[in-house]
C-alpha cells in the first residue's frame, strides 16, 4: 500500500529532524546483517499494544511466540481508549511530535524514528481501519472505535501462528530462572521457558484493565530502578455544588479555553462528579502541579467558556433586548450557552448573575475555579514513572537482566494525549521485537564445518543472570 497523500507531509524531508538514530539503524543492521535468523522461542508477557505488537513483529520474523495476559482477554485498555474514538496518533511534522516526550525520552525518540506515525496510520488501513485526521490535527479510526482494529489484529496474529495464553498473571522467575505465572482463576502456578522475554506490562493507571504496576516489586527485587508512579493526563478535582454533580456530571464541555497562570489551551472537556476531565485538562495538568508545588494550593483554573468570541462581542450579543426571558435562555439565544455552561456561572457567580452585559462577558471568559488535586491513578489516562530508561540498553534489553526486554508504558516516558501514547506503545514494542531479535541472533554464528547456523548456547548459558534463558 502506498503512502497516503494526506500523510506524505509527515515523512517528507522538511519535517525530518536531526536526532540520534542510533538505534534504529542498529536495530535495522543488526537484523539484516546478523546471522540467520534461527526461529527461537520468546515470550511475551502484557497483551496491551506494546505486547501484541511485539508478537507481530516476532512472529513475522519466524519466532515461535507465546503472549501471556492476566485479565481474560487482551487489549482492555486499547478498548478502553476506543471510547474516546482511538487517538492512534497525531499528524503534526515529526519534530514537533517528537517534542511531546519531553527531554528525558531519547531512548523512545529513537523507537519512533523505527516506527513512525505514518507508519501506524498505514498499519492501521492494512488491517482495514481508514482513519481521518481531526480538525485538531489528531489521528482516529474512522470506526471512531479499537474493536474492529483488535479484532482484525488478533486474526493477523493468530494468522501468524502467535500463541496467545489469557487468565494467567505473571509472578517473576522461579529459582530456575523459568518465567512464573499463576492462573489467575484456580491459583494453580506453572513456569513456561524462552529463550528470549519481553515484558509489555503496562503503566499504572486505570488498573481494573489489567495494568496495575504490581510488577514493580518483582523487577525491583532484581535491582531495576524505577521512577514512582504518578497519573498523568488525569482530570482536576473542584467542589462542585450538589446541584451542578448530581445534574452535569458527564456532560461535554466543547469548545473550552483553560488557563492557568500564562498561556491559553483550547479543546475539549467533561464535568465529573469531581470536576473535570479531557484532553484540554490534561493539557493544563504540568502547570497546575508546577502551581501546586509553588505553593499556591489550591492552584486555580479558569474557564473561557466562549474563546471564540471576544469581550467586546459577548457583550454586544448579550446587550440585546432580554424581555421576559430567563437568563438561561437569554445566554442560550445570544451567545449559543448550553446549560452546562449556565450551570458553571452559578457555580461561580452564585443565584443571580450580573444584568450588565460587559460584566458577564468578562466572567464568560475568565471563570475561575480552586483546583482541590489531581484525579489519581484510577481514572489517569496514563501513568507517570515506571522503569528507569538507563535500564534499558539500545536494544530496550534491561541491562540487568541480559534477555529480558521491556516496552510500552512500563517504562518512563510520559507524554500528553492526542496519540502520543499508543504511538510510543507500538514503536516500543518494535523496537523490543527487534531488540531481541538482535540479541538472539548475536547467540548464533554460522558453522565452518557445516556451513550451518548453530545457536551458540554456551554464550547464552554465559549469561547465567539472565532469567529466561533457560530452553527446555
Ligand atoms: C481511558 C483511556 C483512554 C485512552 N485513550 C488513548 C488515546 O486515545 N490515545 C492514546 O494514544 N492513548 C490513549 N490511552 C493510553 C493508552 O491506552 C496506553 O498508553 C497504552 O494502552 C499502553 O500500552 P501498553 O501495551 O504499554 O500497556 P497496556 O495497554 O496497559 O497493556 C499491558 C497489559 O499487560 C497486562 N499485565 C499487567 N501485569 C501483568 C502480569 N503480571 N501478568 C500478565 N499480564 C499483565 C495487563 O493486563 C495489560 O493487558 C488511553 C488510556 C485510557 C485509560
Amino acid at each position: 500500500m502506498g503512502i497516503d497523500a494526506e500523510y506524505r507531509h509527515m515523512v517528507s524531508p522538511d519535517n525530518e529532524v536531526s536526532v540520534d538514530r542510533d538505534i534504529a539503524a542498529m536495530q535495522a543492521v543488526a537484523v539484516a546483517s546478523a546471522a540467520p535468523i534461527v526461529a527461537r522461542r520468546v515470550l511475551i508477557v502484557g497483551g496491551g499494544p506494546a505486547g501484541l505488537f511485539a508478537a507481530e513483529h516476532l512472529a513475522s520474523l519466524g519466532h515461535a511466540v507465546t503472549l501471556v495476559e492476566r485479565m481474560p482477554s487482551v487489549g482492555r485498555k486499547l478498548l478502553m481508549a476506543g471510547r474516546g474514538g482511538l487517538n492512534l496518533t497525531h499528524s503534526e511534522g515529526l519534530k514537533d511530535f517528537l517534542g511531546r516526550y519531553g527531554a528525558s525520552a531519547q531512548a523512545i525518540v529513537g523507537a519512533i524514528h523505527g516506527f513512525r506515525p505514518n507508519q501506524l496510520i498505514l498499519w492501521a488501513h492494512d488491517l482495514g481501519q481508514q482513519t481521518f485526521v481531526g480538525s485538531s490535527g489528531r489521528v482516529f479510526p474512522k470506526a471512531m472505535k479499537a474493536s474492529p482494529l483488535l479484532r482484525a489484529w488478533l486474526q493477523r496474529l493468530a494468522a501468524g501462528h502467535v500463541e496467545i495464553v489469557t487468565g494467567e498473571r505473571w509472578l517473576g522467575w522461579d529459582d530456575a530462572g523459568h518465567a512464573l505465572f499463576q492462573d489467575e482463576k484456580t491459583h494453580a502456578t506453572r513456569t513456561r521457558t524462552a529463550d528470549a522475554t519481553i515484558l509489555a506490562l503496562g503503566g499504572a493507571s486505570w488498573p481494573r484493565l489489567g495494568s496495575d504496576g504490581s510488577w514493580t516489586d518483582i523487577l525491583a527485587a532484581r535491582g531495576i530502578a524505577r521512577t514512582p508512579w504518578h497519573a498523568a493526563n488525569a482530570g482536576v478535582h473542584i467542589a462542585w455544588s450538589p446541584f451542578m454533580r448530581e445534574k452535569f456530571a458527564g456532560t461535554p464541555l466543547k469548545r473550552l479555553g483553560v488557563t492557568v497562570g500564562g498561556s491559553q489551551h483550547l479543546g475539549e472537556a467533561m464535568v465529573t462528579r469531581d470536576g473535570l476531565e479531557g484532553g484540554v485538562v490534561y493539557a493544563v495538568g504540568a502547570e497546575l502541579r508546577a502551581a501546586m508545588a509553588a505553593g499556591a494550593k489550591p492552584a486555580s483554573l479558569s474557564l473561557d467558556l466562549k474563546p471564540g468570541m471576544t469581550v467586546a462581542e459577548l457583550t454586544k450579543a448579550l446587550a440585546r433586548p432580554r424581555g421576559k426571558q430567563s437568563m438561561a435562555n437569554h445566554l442560550r439565544k445570544s451567545v449559543g450557552m448550553p446549560p452546562v455552561m449556565v450551570a458553571l456561572l452559578h457555580e461561580n457567580l452564585g443565584r443571580t448573575l450580573p444584568g450588565e452585559p460587559e460584566v458577564l462577558a468578562q466572567a464568560i471568559k475568565n471563570l475561575p475555579f480552586p483546583v482541590l488535586g489531581f484525579a489519581g491513578l484510577q481514572r489517569a489516562i496514563s501513568s507517570a514513572g515506571g522503569i528507569a530508561l538507563d535500564e534499558i540498553d539500545a536494544r530496550f534489553m534491561l541491562r540487568k537482566l541480559p534477555g529480558v526486554f521491556v516496552a510500552g508504558e512500563m517504562l518512563d516516558w510520559d507524554a500528553p494525549t492526542g496519540g502520543y501514547l499508543l504511538q510510543a506503545s507500538f514503536a516500543t514494542g518494535k523496537a523490543a521485537a527487534l531488540g531481541a531479535t538482535a540479541w538472539l541472533a548475536s547467540m548464533v554464528h554460522v558453522s565452518p564445518a557445516t556451513g550451518e547456523a548453530v545457536v551458540s548456547t554456551a554464550e547464552i548459558a554465559s549469561t547465567d543472570s539472565a532469567p529466561s534463558d533457560s530452553s527446555s
